[in-house]
């Protein structure tokens, strides 16, 4: 595992990136052999990460404590992307089922969201939550569009939209309506502006491929503005996560990129398969976790996760 994995390496593209890693340490492959990867999410309490092999339908766990991989739940509805809400609950998105779902302390499911105004929902992708306890997820269509990740069928919505979700009372408010597959999204550290990745390019010739900036509105509900943020320059934007110092670490198809708080690409991760997701972990936060294609990827940064 240690020394250098080949096509791998930090690239950097602006002295500002130079600060943000440390010169001799190496990234690791921790687990590989899985189909299609995506959605990590990790435990500080129990030390652990779990993510989902999507096209097996199910979930894999790394134990930080040893190093070793098991099967964390099959089948799993083919969960995409996850996230740890403030009690430290998985918050899922599955595929198959077309729901969010959050696993209880006690080990049971509660569904989230399923539908829209009596429609189902698509096949949510990735989820946040904000420190009001709210679920924001994403809903394109990626998981009805074909059987390899989901159940094939038409979409009930007809469009793929971005969600907010009060988990208290189930109620379910559109937040976006004009992108074409909404997709990975993380709050900015403070919670004043949320960023969403479009990756509409995969089916849309000419489509969009590129991450959007919108400001929360003081409702703390909605949003507002909705720029483009950073074009990627290499594949698309799926999953993103922020650093405390507002830095974007998002998937693309050659690696990790780092976008600084001005929108220009410092630097990049090579990694030697397409990224999907990322997310900080260890119990300082100074860890990024890289779900890639059939690996799971970590390397240890000089820049800590945003909370
Ligand atoms: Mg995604």
């Amino acid at each position: 595992m240690f020394g250098t994995l080949e096509g791998t390496g930090f690239e950097v593209l602006d002295p500002r990136f130079e600060a943000c890693f440390i010169g001799h340490v190496k990234v690791e492959r921790l687990h590989t052999g899985m189909r299609w990867v995506e959605g990590p999410a990790y435990f500080a309490a129990g030390r652990y990460l779990v993510w989902s092999d999507i096209p097996n339908n199910r979930m894999m766990r790394w134990d930080e404590t040893d190093g070793s991989v098991s099967v964390f739940r099959e089948p799993s509805n083919n969960t995409n992307g996850h996230t740890v809400d403030g009690q430290g609950r998985l918050v899922s998105c599955e595929h198959l089922a077309r729901r969010v779902t959050r696993t209880e302390h006690d080990g049971s499911i509660k569904v989230l969201a399923d539908a829209f105004e009596g429609k189902r929902l698509n096949s949510p992708n990735d989820v946040v939550v904000k420190s009001d306890g709210s679920v924001w997820f994403t809903d394109p269509s990626y998981g009805i569009l074909m059987d390899y990740e989901g159940d094939r069928a038409e979409s009930e919505i007809g469009a793929c939209h971005v969600y907010r979700c009060d988990p208290d009372t189930g109620e379910l408010t559109q937040v976006t309506t004009d992108y074409v597959k909404p997709n990975g999204l993380a709050f900015s550290p403070d919670e004043a502006e949320l960023f969403i990745a479009d990756t509409g390019a995969t089916h849309t010739p000419g489509g969009p491929a590129h991450i959007r900036r919108h400001t929360v509105n003081a409702d703390g509900r909605s949003l507002n503005g909705g720029d483009v943020f950073a074009d990627c320059t290499a594949g698309l934007f799926d999953g993103f996560r922020f650093d405390r110092e507002g830095r974007i670490w998002s998937s693309a198809e050659d690696g990790v990129h780092c976008i600084d708080t001005d929108g220009t690409l410092i630097g990049k991760i090579n990694i030697p398969e397409i990224v999907s997701n990322v997310c900080f972990g260890g119990p300082k936060l100074n860890r990024l976790f890289i779900t890639a294609t059939t690996s799971l990827y970590s390397v240890y940064l000089n820049v800590n996760g945003a909370r």
